[in-house]
C-alpha cells in the first residue's frame, strides 16, 4: 500500500492495519471443503472468484471479516440484500424476540399480516401480495399467474436479464453475440448443462430497450406475460430509454399482456417502493426478495388484487418456509427502517462514491464508464458509450475489470467482478474515503 492508502486505513481503525490482504487460508479451506461441499460453495455464483472464493467469519456494518483475519469493506452486500449493512441491531433484536416465540408454525401470524400491509403501503402495484423464500420461486409464481389470468402460454423475457436458475427462465442471461443471433429476433440460448430444453418452449427472448419490437410482438395478441428488470441490474446498471417503460406498459395494457417487473434487486433499494416508484410506471405484478429482509431468505410477489386472488381460486402456490416467522420479523424490522431519510443519505453518499470512482479511474488513465444509481451502480472498462442493453455490455473489458477487483480485494475492498456495486446505510463517509483510497491504489496497480 502507498502511504496515502495507509492513511485511509488509519482513518478507519483496524482496517487491516495498512497491510496488503492475502487470502491463503480461504483458498486452503475451499479446497479442503470441496471434499464434502460441491466446489466448496453452495451457489455457482460464488465459484471462480479471483483470487479465491472467500470464507467468512462474521459481518458488521460495512465490513466482512474473513478467516485470513482481513477486514474487508463489502460492496457485495450479500449480492444486494444488506441495505442496512451487516448485522444491524434493529433486525437482530426483532429476530431474537421472535426466536423466543418459536420458529415455524405452518400457520399465519400477525407479524406476517403487518409485513404484508407494509409492502402494500410501500409498493405502487401491490394491492395484494404473498410471501415466499427466494426470488427464483416468485418468478415462477408470476409466470403461473400470468398464464392463468390470460389463458395464453407465451412469456417474454429480455437478453441479459436474470430471473432465477429454473429451467424455464434460465435462457439468454449471458449468451455470446454469435449465439445470440440478430437483435430483431434473438435466439433463445440455454444457460446450463442438464437443462430441460423443452421447458423453454413457452418463452421468447427479446432485446431490451427497443419499444418498436415489443409493440410489434404484443400486437399478435398471444403473449401471456412480459417480465423485465425495470432497471437492468444483473448485467450492468442500465436505465430504460426515455418513454420505454411507459410504452411497454401501454402496449401490455392494449394487448392484454401481464407486465411483470422483477424487482428482486431494485425492490426496497432504488426507492422505498422500488423501480416502479422511482420511474413512475406501475406493472401488473412485481417480484421481490433480497433487500426486503436484509439478508433473511424472504421473497414476495405483489400486484393487482384480481390477479393475486387467483391464488385462492385454483392457482397453486405453496412453500413450507413461506412467511417463516423469524424471517418475517426481520422483514418487518427492515421495512420499518427504510425511511425516506435513509434513502436520501444513501443517495448522497453513493453519488460521492460514483463520482470518486469515476475520477480516480480517469486520473490513472483508465477508460471507465460508471452508470446506474447511488444504491446500485456499475463500472465498466473500455466501453465507448454507456450501454443501452446487453449487447452493448458484452463489449466491456471484463478481464481488466477482474484484475481491478482482485487488486481492490488485496487493498481491503470487496466488489463484484461483474462490475456492480451495492451500497448500504452503514457505508458512511469514512468508509467511502477508505474505499476511494483503495480504488486509487488498485487503479495504479493495474495500469500497464
Ligand atoms: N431475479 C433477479 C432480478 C435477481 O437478481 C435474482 C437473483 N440475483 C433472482 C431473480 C433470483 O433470486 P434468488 O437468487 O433469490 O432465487
Amino acid at each position: 500500500m502507498t502511504s496515502d492508502a495507509v492513511g485511509a486505513a488509519a482513518a478507519l481503525p483496524g482496517h487491516n492495519s495498512g497491510r496488503r490482504c492475502s487470502f491463503d487460508e480461504s483458498a486452503r479451506r475451499i479446497k479442503a471443503n470441496s471434499r464434502y461441499l460441491a466446489g466448496g460453495v453452495s451457489s455457482n455464483f460464488r465459484l471462480g472468484i479471483s483470487p479465491t472464493p472467500l470464507v467468512f467469519d462474521r459481518g458488521e456494518g460495512a465490513f466482512l471479516f474473513d478467516v485470513d483475519g482481513n477486514r474487508l469493506i463489502d460492496y457485495y452486500l450479500g449480492m444486494g440484500p444488506m441495505i442496512l449493512g451487516h448485522n444491524p441491531e434493529s433486525v437482530r433484536r426483532a429476530v431474537e424476540a421472535q426466536l423466543q416465540r418459536g420458529i415455524l408454525y405452518a400457520g399465519q401470524t400477525d407479524l406476517e399480516a403487518e409485513a404484508a400491509q407494509r409492502v402494500c403501503a410501500m409498493v405502487p402495484c401491490a394491492e395484494r401480495m404473498r410471501f415466499a423464500s427466494s426470488g427464483s420461486e416468485v418468478v415462477q409464481a408470476a409466470f403461473r399467474l400470468s398464464r392463468a389470468a390470460t389463458g395464453r402460454r407465451t412469456m417474454i423475457k429480455f437478453e441479459g436479464h436474470y430471473h432465477g436458475w429454473f429451467d424455464n427462465v434460465l435462457w439468454s442471461n449471458a449468451p455470446t453475440l454469435e449465439a445470440a443471433g440478430p437483435e430483431e429476433s434473438p435466439h433463445r440460448v440455454h444457460g446450463s448443462k442438464g437443462q430441460e430444453l423443452e421447458a423453454g418452449d413457452g418463452l421468447e427472448i427479446m432485446s431490451w430497450n427497443r419499444l418498436d419490437l415489443v409493440e410489434k410482438r404484443l400486437a399478435r395478441g398471444d403473449v401471456a406475460g412480459l417480465i423485465m428488470e425495470a432497471a437492468m441490474c444483473n448485467a450492468g446498471a442500465v436505465q430504460a430509454a426515455p418513454g420505454y417503460l411507459e410504452g411497454v406498459r401501454a402496449a401490455c395494457t392494449k394487448h392484454g399482456t401481464m407486465l411483470i417487473f422483477d424487482e428482486v434487486i431494485t425492490g426496497f433499494r432504488l426507492a422505498p417502493g422500488g423501480a416502479q416508484q422511482r420511474f413512475g410506471v406501475t406493472p401488473d405484478m412485481a417480484t421481490f426478495a433480497k433487500a426486503i429482509a436484509n439478508g433473511f431468505p424472504v421473497a414476495a410477489i405483489a400486484g393487482r388484487a384480481d390477479v393475486l386472488d387467483l391464488f385462492g381460486q385454483g392457482v397453486l402456490h405453496g412453500g413450507t418456509f413461506n412467511a417463516q416467522p423469524v424471517a418475517i420479523a426481520a422483514t418487518l424490522a427492515t421495512l420499518n427502517a427504510l425511511t425516506p431519510e435513509l434513502f436520501a443519505t444513501i443517495e448522497k453518499r453513493g453519488q460521492r462514491l460514483m463520482d470518486g470512482i469515476r475520477s480516480e479511474l480517469a486520473a490513472a488513465g483508465h477508460k471507465a464508464i460508471v452508470t446506474g444509481w447511488p444504491q446500485i451502480f456499475h463500472v465498466a472498462f473500455d466501453l465507448d458509450a454507456p450501454a443501452r442493453n446487453y449487447r452493448d455490455l458484452v463489449r466491456m473489458n471484463k478481464a481488466k475489470y477482474v484484475k481491478f477487483t482482485t487488486a481492490l480485494l488485496h487493498n481491503g475492498v470487496r466488489a463484484l467482478e461483474r462490475g456492480a456495486w451495492f451500497l448500504s446505510i452503514a457505508h458512511d463517509d469514512a468508509v467511502i474515503d477508505a474505499t476511494l483510497f483503495a480504488v486509487r491504489e488498485a487503479a495504479r496497480e493495474i495500469r500497464g
